[in-house]
């Protein structure tokens, strides 16, 4: 979903439109990454498309070919901050604890990773 309303107080569109700082890492014309502001890992990137779509759910229906500018992207940060080994998660709802209501993959890497994802 696009919409004025969604977009006025979301973080990630003001990091986008560069109204709030952010550790930029990498971008391509219709993504922007940039480091988690609370790291879990040695490197965790956060990958948002420049538009505004509320979770993976929603993108993935509306716009397939962003989603997969989205996962290039990712993928390239993880080759060019790590070893191009990585783990790359959406959070889609507040119950698999999605908190920030853009979506946006975390790219988790440079460390050996365990599974514990409860
Ligand atoms: P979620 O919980 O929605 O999957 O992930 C949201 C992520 O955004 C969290 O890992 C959190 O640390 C990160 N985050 C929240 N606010 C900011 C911010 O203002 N800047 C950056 N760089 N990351 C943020």
């Amino acid at each position: 979903m696009t919409s004025v309303d969604a977009t006025q107080d979301c973080i990630f569109c003001k990091i986008v439109a560069g109204q709030l700082p952010a550790d930029v890492v990498a971008t391509s014309e219709r993504s922007l990454a940039f480091r988690d502001i609370d790291p879990q890992a040695p490197v965790h990137v956060l990958v948002v498309p420049r538009e505004h779509h509320g979770d993976v759910s929603v993108l993935a229906a509306a716009d397939p070919a962003l989603l997969a500018d989205m996962v290039a992207l990712a993928d390239q940060v993880a080759g060019e901050l790590a070893d191009g080994q990585y783990r790359l998660i959406f959070n889609s709802g507040p119950r698999a604890g999605q908190s920030v209501f853009h979506v946006h993959g975390h790219v988790i890497s440079g460390a050996q990773l365990g599974w514990s994802p409860a």
